[in-house]
Parts: C-alpha cells; sequence; structure tokens
C-alpha cells in the first residue's frame, strides 16, 4: 500500500471511503486493526516523546487527520487525497456497523456522555450491538477493562480518551486482542452525545 512519510510517520495514501471500506474488508477477515488519526499535534507529540512514536508505529494504519497533514504532503510533493478524520471514520464505521450489524465496543469520555452517546448509536443505529461501554476515568494500571473487551471480541473498539492516552492504551494493550479495530476517535463521544 503506498504511504507518504512526513516526519517519521508513514501516512496511508488513502480517502475516507476507501479507507473504511479496507477497515471492513479487514473486519471480515477477522484481522486486527491498529488505526490512528493524527493531526499536526500527533506528529509533533511524536517528535518529541520517543516512546509516543513507537507506539504511532505500532499502527497498522496511520491516516491524515486535518488540513496541515495534507498540506505538509503537498508541500512534498507527495499529495495525500484528502483528510481522514477520527470523527467522520467513526460515523462510516457505524454506518457500515449498521448494515452488517457488527459488534462495537465504546471505551471513552466522562460517563453521562458515553450513556448519551450509548443511546444515540441505539437509536440511529439499531442493528448495532454494543456489546460493552466504559467510561475513561479508570484505572490504567489495570487489565480488566482490556481483559473484557478481549473476551467479548467486538468487530470495532472506539476510544475516546483523547491524545496521546487512547493511542498509548491501545498499543499498551493489542498484544490482548485477537481480531477487531481498534481506533482512537479522541473527542468524537462528546460530538455524538450533543
Ligand atoms: N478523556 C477520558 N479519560 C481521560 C481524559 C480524557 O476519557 O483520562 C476523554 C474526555 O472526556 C473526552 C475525550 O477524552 O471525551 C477527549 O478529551 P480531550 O479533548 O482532553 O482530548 P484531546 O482533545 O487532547 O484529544
Amino acid at each position: 500500500m503506498k504511504h507518504v512519510t512526513i516526519m517519521g510517520i508513514p501516512f496511508l495514501h488513502t480517502n475516507q471511503q476507501s479507507f473504511v471500506d479496507l477497515l471492513d474488508q479487514r473486519i471480515q477477515r477477522g484481522e486486527k486493526t491498529f488505526v490512528i488519526t493524527a493531526n499536526p499535534e500527533v506528529v509533533m507529540k511524536a517528535r518529541k516523546d520517543t516512546q509516543f512514536m513507537q507506539h504511532v508505529q505500532r499502527a497498522t494504519y496511520v491516516v491524515a487527520d486535518g488540513i496541515g497533514v495534507v498540506k505538509a504532503a503537498s508541500l512534498l510533493k507527495q499529495p495525500l487525497p484528502e483528510r481522514v478524520t477520527g470523527f467522520d471514520t467513526m460515523i462510516h464505521l457505524l454506518e457500515i456497523a449498521n448494515k452488517k450489524h457488527y459488534r462495537i465496543f465504546l471505551l471513552g469520555a466522562q460517563n453521562d456522555t458515553l450513556q448519551k452517546t450509548v443511546k444515540k448509536i441505539e437509536q440511529q443505529y439499531p442493528n448495532i450491538k454494543i456489546v460493552g461501554a466504559q467510561d475513561g476515568y479508570f484505572n490504567w494500571e489495570s487489565n480488566e477493562v482490556a481483559d473484557s473487551i478481549a473476551k467479548l471480541q467486538p468487530d470495532i473498539t472506539f476510544v475516546a480518551l483523547g491524545c496521546p492516552r487512547q493511542e498509548n492504551w491501545i498499543a499498551n494493550n493489542l498484544s490482548k486482542f485477537n481480531q477487531g479495530v481498534f481506533i482512537g476517535v479522541g473527542g468524537s463521544f462528546d460530538g455524538i452525545a450533543g
């Protein structure tokens, strides 16, 4: 697959639709996928923090979340087709999940936001099965949350802990999971909860 490397980070050369189709194919094949949607802030964080950079490099795909990354690629004369944001990817994945009756897990945000997000998804995407929801204020040292996700085997786990917490949490726990998409979606639950 074609990539454009910006400051050491390999960005997938894709657009929003092709990217969600790719994720769907991987779900159908039972593959495990770690997705980072990286904006310029993420790129700068990775430059400064070696451990975070190592986590970013463990991602299956890094996509350009932000016009700044798309512009940087153009300046390098290796243009990327368009930005692919965490929020838009989440909404597209929910649409696919609703069509295909996928099972999802929601991890992150304040509990009231999380409960509102659960309700909104249940109303708008009735065929999705939400197999679990955990707010983002749990003990990071404990394996409990990751272990329960590993047992539930959701097709998609949306991780809304903000950056770099969500990328670090996925990278640190990835080996426990056998399959499914794990994607950091920042403040997207707040957006959906309204
Ligand atoms: N969040 C969380 N646990 C934390 C810190 C933040 O679940 O320990 C959630 C927060 O409630 C919000 C989301 O992460 O829903 C994004 O937070 P923030 O806007 O601070 O992240 P950023 O803008 O840095 O991605």
